[in-house]
């Protein structure tokens, strides 16, 4: 590696101390000390190459695909630290980490146990291309271990989950599956990028590897693409192999980008879990609603399970207007402050249609039985003012 002057000590990655808080870790962590040419935003090595020192092996080349630039180090030593685990791998998109972390634990002739309703392209991946590669799945409720143990097949090797699902919004028996994929020998994997680290830490509870969508609620600011892979070093290299052969790693710029905004990220999530637990209570009470689901109600099926391993609910809510799909357009048309747009987990918020967006593939039956009917609206809550989003929301659903 070449040697930056100062600071590339430091900058490798190395277990943080976990007492210090996650304020302190989001500002702090994974940061070269001393800081590269005493620069305090640590700099874009905007380099794909570096040169090769004579006498070292394959294992130092230094290459941007590789994911081993400075800029890498630096921002996979801050996730590292906020999930909690020994090491952390960033990726091009959340979907490069989620197919590259699967096809690191999986064969031909194995067998997935994953959860019921996934993020859309989880889902294809799984029911597509892995069943092409002989990779089978078996879809199971988060909230029935009976129905874990009867899937079960002796090929069986990963159990895969999300912390909150997308687009439900439904949190399942996070730990008794943590715990029932360690007695069955299975690697569990779990997609945490809707209560981000500052909500729910899954490796605490025992998860192996922990993945996100870090275009959202990491970066924070809806100008990224990128995904993260936590665990063991062990995992994290095998995980890191795959990510380096099928070539989904994150550019340099981008690693810049995620690391400034993973800076504000206890910040922005507390405001936003603020505005949605304010916001979900509004339309939980106003007329003009037919359903809302979001864990942080008293009254939502998720909350015991939220209350009981979350510190706070995260700020995607699921509503459904009284009227149809024509209401629901209407709706998102009348709203003045957010855009009407896919993705979540930025600054501003957002509201969408799942049965139209992210899970727009599912045949339209197959989609109201997992309960995604198409007048459906999923908010990502922003950190805009409290008052303001109410006032909006109460606005739009008066003139739908
Ligand atoms: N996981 C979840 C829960 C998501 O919501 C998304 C995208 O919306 C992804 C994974 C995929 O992430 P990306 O678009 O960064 O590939």
């Amino acid at each position: 590696m070449p040697r930056a002057p100062e600071g590339e000590e430091t900058a490798m990655p190395r277990p943080e101390r976990h007492e210090r808080g996650p304020r302190t870790l989001a500002v702090h962590a994974g940061e070269p000390r001393p800081p590269i040419h005493g620069a305090v935003a640590t700099p874009i090595f905007q380099s794909s190459t570096f040169l090769v020192e004579e006498g070292r092996g394959y294992h130092d080349i230094h290459y941007m695909r590789l994911s081993n630039t400075p800029s890498h180090v630096a921002v996979a030593a801050k996730l590292a630290a906020l999930e909690g685990t020994e090491r952390a791998l960033v990726t091009g998109s959340g979907m490069a980490a989620i197919t590259s972390a699967l096809l690191a634990h999986l064969k031909q002739g194995d067998h997935v146990l994953a959860q019921r309703c996934l993020y859309g392209g989880t889902l294809d991946f799984l029911t597509e291309n892995a069943r092409q590669l002989g990779i089978e799945t078996t879809f199971v409720p988060l909230d029935d271990p009976g129905a874990w143990q009867g899937a079960l097949r002796p090929t069986t090797r990963v159990l895969y989950v999300e912390s909150i699902t997308n687009p439900l919004v439904e949190v399942g028996l996070l730990e008794e599956a943590a715990a029932f994929a360690r007695a069955q020998g299975l690697v569990s994997l779990i997609d945490n990028t809707f209560p981000s680290p500052m909500n729910f830490r899954p490796a605490a509870l025992g998860y192996d590897v922990v993945l996100h969508s870090a275009t959202k609620y990491l970066n924070g600011h809806s100008d990224v693409v990128a995904g993260v892979a936590c665990g063991s070093a062990a995992r994290i290299e095998e995980i890191h192999k795959q990510v380096n052969i099928l070539g989904g790693s994150l550019d340099s710029f981008s690693c810049y980008l995620l690391q400034r905004g993973l800076k504000t990220l206890p910040l922005r999530v507390r405001a936003q879990n603020e505005n949605a637990l304010a916001l979900a209570k509004a339309l939980a009470r106003n007329p003009a609603v037919a359903s809302v689901r979001y864990p942080g109600l008293p009254e939502d099926p998720s909350h015991a399970q939220a209350r009981r391993h979350f510190a706070g609910f995260g700020a995607i809510i699921a509503f459904v207007p009284r009227g149809g799909l024509e209401a629901a357009r209407r709706f998102c048309a009348a709203l003045a402050i957010p855009l009407h747009a896919v993705s979540l987990g930025g600054v501003e918020t957002l509201v969408c249609r799942p049965a139209a967006t992210s899970h727009a593939g599912i045949p339209a039956a197959e989609r109201r039985a997992l309960g995604i009917p198409d007048e459906r609206i999923r908010i990502s809550v922003g950190i805009e003012d409290e008052a303001d989003l109410i006032e909006d929301f109460e606005r739009a659903l008066a003139a739908a």
